[in-house]
């Protein structure tokens, strides 16, 4: 059978699902490729992000800070709690059920939308055909006059860390049914530090293993350092250039060696999770006539527009160059179904907000001090510091900062680095004056309402120019 469409998606993460709907939308004729497979053998539609990605790791970090606040904040607020205890099970059922309903709502839009969702794995054949196998191994081809591949990414493996009961990638780490007495993390990236952030909160001892020298190398130092203190006081055990060398399993206990500059070292763990990246998904997916490019990394390659070498054929989101970010995979989607309905849709990747969903947490946008420094550009910065912010004390919540980096001559911001409470909020406001190219001075001569913590961005603003208000700033001359 042979069906033709004017868009095929493969892959209905959210760079794919976004791309069906916006390409539907502007009245094309479009379907989706989706190989995920529910408990009941439905397909399940969301990607990583809504499955076992961005949506449950925030879940469990909701659940997880509240059941601290509980036992350790409450009381500063005059309000007595005994007895606090933490049900796993209904922590897990309840993130359960925000994914359903969640990826259940892109079913539903796909249906308003018009767009056929198909249930198999879709790999692209020469002339844009795509063929797709079901769970019964029946094949169908269909036509595409464009296809949009946006198959994501999988946790990356290391063979010193084999996957299996004890040791778990990220999707295991958001399932475990009983708190881990000891858990190991290896990797102090994104995903390590919430996870850990999460079964930290609920009792387990942490030790995360991390093989760089620099702690959280791409966020603004200053701001990492500060990290760092306040997730050892927090209870992470985070060790920097500890390279994890081999696993054992034994009893239900996992021995993790790892060596430093001091030599070979151990660590025995209940849990192990391996959080050391991401890697793109490219298998069962091009037929060796696609024609189709891998760059040297083994993501697909394209350029800036998301075309891959061959025309017609686009690609987004984790499969691509570029930060692995959600967000990012939307606007990919969203630019691509624009581009193929004629229009100039064009990401800018200048303005893509990064966040961290500790506590604080850590948000920020454009580039860090230590980036400009290599580039050789001249700046110039502003700080506030929480401590100084009433609505931050009124809601006990002090930590961290607020830092602009600007051009030193024509004062454009190049980077809001956020430390603090609704840092992933506040970074929203940054993003947008740098998409309107806006300076430090356009963002200090701008009303912000009194109390809120975005008036710490509003002094950092003030403070680019040495005249903050709430702390003391030495006078410019
Ligand atoms: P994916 O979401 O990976 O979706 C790809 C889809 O393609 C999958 O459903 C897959 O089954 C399907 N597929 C693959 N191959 C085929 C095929 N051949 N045929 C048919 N279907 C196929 N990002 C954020 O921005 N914010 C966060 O807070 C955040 N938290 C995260 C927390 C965790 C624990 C993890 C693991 C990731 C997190 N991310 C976060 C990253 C985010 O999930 C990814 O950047 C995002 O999901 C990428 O979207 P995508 O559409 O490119 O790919
Ligand atoms: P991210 O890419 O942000 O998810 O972070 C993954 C982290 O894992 C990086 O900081 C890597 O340095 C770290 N990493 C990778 N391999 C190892 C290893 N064998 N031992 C310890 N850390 C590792």
């Amino acid at each position: 059978m042979s069906d033709k469409f004017d868009v095929i998606v493969i892959g209905a993460g959210p760079g794919g699902y976004v791309a069906a709907i916006r390409a539907a939308q502007l009245g094309l004729k479009t379907a989706c490729v989706e190989k995920w497979t529910g408990d009941s053998g439905k397909v399940v539609l969301g990607g990583t992000c809504l499955n076992v990605g961005c949506i449950p790791s925030k879940a469990l970090l909701e659940s997880s800070h509240k059941y601290e606040e509980a036992q350790h904040d409450f009381d500063l607020h005059g309000i007595q709690v005994k007895d606090v205890a933490m049900d796993v099970t209904k922590m897990l059922d309840r993130k359960n059920n925000i994914v359903k309903n969640l990826t259940g709502g892109i079913a539903s839009l796909f249906k308003a939308n018009g767009i056929t969702s198909i249930h198999g794995n879709g790999k692209l054949l020469a002339n844009k055909q795509v063929e797709v196998t079901d769970n019964n191994g029946k094949v169908t081809v269909y036509d595409a006059e464009n296809v949009i591949i946006a198959t994501g990414s999988r946790p990356a493996e290391i063979p010193p860390a084999p996957i299996g009961e004890h040791i778990v990638d990220s999707s295991g780490a958001l399932d475990f049914e009983t708190v881990p007495k000891r858990l190991g993390i290896i990797g102090a990236g994104v995903i390590g530090l919430e996870l850990g952030s999460v079964w930290s909160r609920l009792g387990s001892e942490v030790v995360v293993l991390e093989a760089q020298d620099n702690f959280l190398a791409s966020v603004d130092q200053q701001l990492a350092k500060d990290a760092m203190k306040q997730f050892t006081k927090q209870g992470l055990d985070i060790r920097l250039k500890a390279r994890v060398t081999g696993t054992e399993v034994k009893r239900g206990v996992v021995k993790v060696t790892y060596s430093d500059s001091k030599g070979d070292h151990e660590v025995k763990v209940d849990k192990l999770i391996v959080a050391v990246g991401r890697a793109p998904v490219t298998d069962n997916l091009l037929a060796s006539d696609s024609g189709v490019n891998l760059d040297e990394r083994g993501f697909i390659y394209v350029n800036d527009l998301c075309q891959t070498n061959m025309p017609g054929v686009w690609a987004i989101g984790d499969v691509v160059r570029g930060p692995m970010l959600a967000h990012k995979a939307s606007e990919e989607g969203i630019v691509v179904a624009e581009r193929i309905a004629g229009q100039k849709a064009k990401v800018n990747y200048d303005c893509i907000p990064w966040v961290i969903y500790t506590h604080p947490e850590i948000a920020w946008v454009g580039k860090t001090e230590e980036q400009l420094k290599a580039e050789g550009e001249e700046y110039k910065v502003g700080t506030f510091p929480f401590a100084a912010n009433g609505r931050a004390m009124a809601a006990n919540a002090t930590m961290g900062m607020v830092k602009i980096v600007a051009h030193k001559e024509t004062d454009r911001i190049l980077g809001v680095h956020i430390m603090g409470p609704q840092a992933s909020e506040m970074i929203a406001q940054a993003v947008i004056a740098m998409e309107f190219g806006s300076s430090s001075e356009d963002l200090a001569m701008t009303v912000f309402a009194h109390p809120t913590l975005s008036e710490a961005v509003h002094e950092a603003a003030l403070a680019v120019d040495g005249h903050a208000i709430h702390v003391a700033q030495r006078k410019k001359r």
